[in-house]
């Protein structure tokens, strides 16, 4: 495939955002963006790599702010007629940390689905009507974003219930929408378990924003499987445990390792019939979302 290509990772001054920046530069035939909410880190993280002999560009993007989407959009649609490659890569992690008060988890639990979830949406909405055929998407997800970590601890009816709405195959984004909105509402009150969500934790808002978002890559990748445009491939991903700011630097692996499962998610090449829609381990295996089991960490 030849032309105008083009791939953009979003959140990529640092971590497994930047490996795959790297790894796609070597890589990717065409031109890739590495993509920042702060311009300044973004450009010092593309320096960095201009000294390996990469040449990666560089948009300004803050997947919280509408307007930055659409201006990346626009750059995309005006100097490449669209886009080939999407890594929503962008994320946080708010650790719920011992001794913390309610009301500091009720407002982790709105921000980190704001960005985790409906803001990742958001990129999806803007930037899903210009991919090109064959274009491949790339979901962060994570292990804790498996639906087993939902395991009913308060009631277990209601995670059994909440397991079957999430895993459905006819689930809807307004559904999905509104189950996100109950958990981030019902938190609010501390009584989001009662719904069957994960009981207060320290990774509790982080575990339910990437269950929305391997719930939310189903969707798409079931849309996708309808649209008109040849082949695009949708997926998401537990990258390991990394080695970066978000893991605080605890994690085994070495970013360019995290990078591996995203950018050969990334690069897929055209017509392959596995992995679509599908949560994929960071070495590259199939998992299933919804059964399991996952594979022990390394
Ligand atoms: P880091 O915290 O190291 O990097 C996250 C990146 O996202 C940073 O560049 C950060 O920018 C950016 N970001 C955060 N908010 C926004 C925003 N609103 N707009 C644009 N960019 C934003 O995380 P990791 O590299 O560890 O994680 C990358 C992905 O992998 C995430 O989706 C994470 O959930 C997932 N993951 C990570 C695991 C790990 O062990 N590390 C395990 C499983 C999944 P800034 O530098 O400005 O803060």
């Amino acid at each position: 495939m030849s032309g105008n290509r083009v791939a953009v990772v979003t959140g990529s001054n640092q971590g497994i955002g930047f490996a795959t920046v790297k790894e796609l530069c070597a890589k990717f035939e065409g031109s890739v963006y590495l993509t920042a909410r702060n311009e300044e880190r973004g450009l010092a993280a593309v320096e960095e790599l201009k000294k390996l002999g990469l040449q990666p560009k560089f948009h300004q993007l803050d997947i919280n702010d509408e307007s930055s989407v659409l201006k990346l959009r626009d750059h995309l649609k005006d100097t490449y007629g669209g886009l080939d490659v999407l890594v929503n890569n962008a994320a946080i992690l708010l650790p719920f940390k011992e001794g913390l008060p309610d009301e500091v988890f009720a407002e982790h639990a709105k921000t980190t689905m704001q960005t985790n979830y409906f803001d990742t949406q958001r990129v999806c909405k803007i930037l899903f009507p210009i991919l090109k055929p064959h274009a491949r998407v790339v979901n962060l997800s994570s292990m804790l974003g498996h639906l087993t970590q939902i395991t009913g601890e308060d009631s277990v009816a209601m995670g059994y219930e909440l397991k079957a709405k999430l895993s459905s195959p006819d689930l809807t984004y307004e559904e999905l929408d509104g189950l996100m909105k109950n958990f981030v509402d019902s938190a609010q009150k501390g009584e989001h378990a009662k719904y069957g969500w994960p009981a207060t934790g320290y990774y509790t808002t982080y575990i339910v924003s990437k269950i929305g978002v391997s719930a939310m890559t189903r969707i798409q990748h079931r849309d996708f499987e309808r649209d008109s445009r040849e082949d695009i491939i949708i997926n998401h991903v537990h990258p390991g445990y990394v080695n970066t700011q978000m893991s605080e630097y605890r994690g085994v692996l070495t970013i360019e390792k995290g990078a591996v499962a995203p950018s050969w998610l990334a690069l897929l090449p055209p017509n392959v019939q596995e992995p679509k829609g599908l949560f994929v381990w960071c070495d590259k295996t199939i998992v299933d979302w919804v059964k399991g089991p996952m594979p022990p960490l390394d």
